[in-house]
């Protein structure tokens, strides 16, 4: 077993695996409504056998031990639940740390299985807290059963249970500070980030609200008092004196964090992604792979190790960002 290093020398050891690009919500600045997207037949994703082969690769030559799923909607479509208990094994063994990014709405009905499955990081996106502008910005009016998801996952002790919010400026900065407040006496990570631009997701600077706004708006009211320095951790975390909960911010536009990046995705079409950011072209289409019995688990693992040399430094500034065609969130799985 050895590390997989990328030519600036970052280890990398987090696979983010998006296993849908179906999703049950229309958010805004996500999954626009007007957008005439192709979802993937059955076939052209990879099967739970076929992903637990290539995440068993991850995990026994590089010691990846960070596996976070997401989507499109994870627990929508996909036998997700059964995937995450077939990955028992492995994380029995290996001891992973297995997260899953959702947006709650069929969540509640799961949470024993996955704690029991071994799912400790649970992150909720909930972008807002009035159910009107919630079904605004999801096109579906679901804000209770997130909502229900969010207060029960608590309950049970998952920890850490993040909420993502994505900011943006005239939709939902007004809530910033009643976010804030949600997580007083609630053990609850509530992390703010930054809106960023995707294929067809309308991305435009007026909408954009940077962390450092995001953070002022919340300092006139509190003293935030910074903790837990972490190279490869995207958020940067806050302490409110007299709060249970946890304040975050994810920078991802005006502060990027590139310089400590250990990660890697595969997308939903079973593709290997170097940067949240790399233009599609680039992506390894690991099911050729999987898929041709003349490759071997150590021959895989040798093209992946190939293919991570192509990681760049940074991301390109926000003029590329805007460029990159299907560059789609749904896809990539944030
Ligand atoms: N459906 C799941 C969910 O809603 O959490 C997982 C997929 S979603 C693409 C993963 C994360 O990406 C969510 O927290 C979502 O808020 C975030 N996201 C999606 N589009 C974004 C954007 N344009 N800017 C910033 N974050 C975004």
């Amino acid at each position: 077993m050895k590390k997989l290093v990328d030519k600036f020398g970052r280890v990398l050891d987090y696979l983010r695996f998006s296993v849908t690009d179906r999703c049950n919500l229309n958010c805004v600045y996500c999954n626009p409504r007007d957008n005439k997207l192709n979802l993937l037949k059955d076939h052209e994703m990879l099967s739970n056998a076929e992903s637990l082969r290539l995440i068993g690769i991850f995990v026994k030559h590089f010691e990846f031990r960070k596996i976070r799923f997401t989507g499109g909607e994870p627990l929508a479509g996909k036998n997700i639940v059964n995937l995450i208990a077939e990955l028992k094994p492995l994380h029995e063994s290996y001891g992973l740390d297995i997260g899953i990014t959702t947006n709650g709405t069929l969540l509640k009905a799961h949470l024993d299985s996955l704690k029991q499955s071994g799912v400790t990081k649970l992150n909720i996106s909930l972008d807002s807290l009035d159910k009107d502008k919630f079904c605004k910005i999801t096109g579906k009016d679901k804000f209770e059963s997130v909502m229900d998801a969010v207060l029960l996952a608590e309950e049970i002790g998952f920890q850490p249970l993040k909420i993502n919010c994505v900011v943006m400026k005239g939709i939902n900065d007004d809530e910033i500070l009643e976010f804030v407040d949600f997580v007083k006496n609630r053990n609850i990570n509530i992390r703010f980030i930054e809106y960023m631009p995707f294929s067809g997701n309308k991305w435009c600077e007026g909408k954009f609200i940077s962390y450092m706004e995001i953070k002022d708006i919340i300092e006139k009211k509190f003293r935030l008092i910074a903790f837990g320095e972490n190279n490869s951790e995207v958020a940067n975390n806050y302490h409110i004196a007299g709060y249970k909960g946890i304040v975050s911010f994810i920078s991802s536009i005006s502060n990027h964090f590139c310089d400590g990046c250990n990660r890697l995705r595969i997308t939903s079409e079973g593709s290997l992604k170097l940067c949240l950011f790399s233009p599609k072209y680039q992506d390894l289409d690991m099911k050729n792979y999987l898929r041709t019995d003349s490759f071997s688990d150590t021959e895989i693992a040798e093209i992946i190790e190939h293919k991570v040399q192509d990681k760049v430094l940074m991301h390109p500034d926000i003029s590329e960002l805007l460029k990159l065609e299907k560059n789609n969130m749904l896809s990539i799985g944030g």
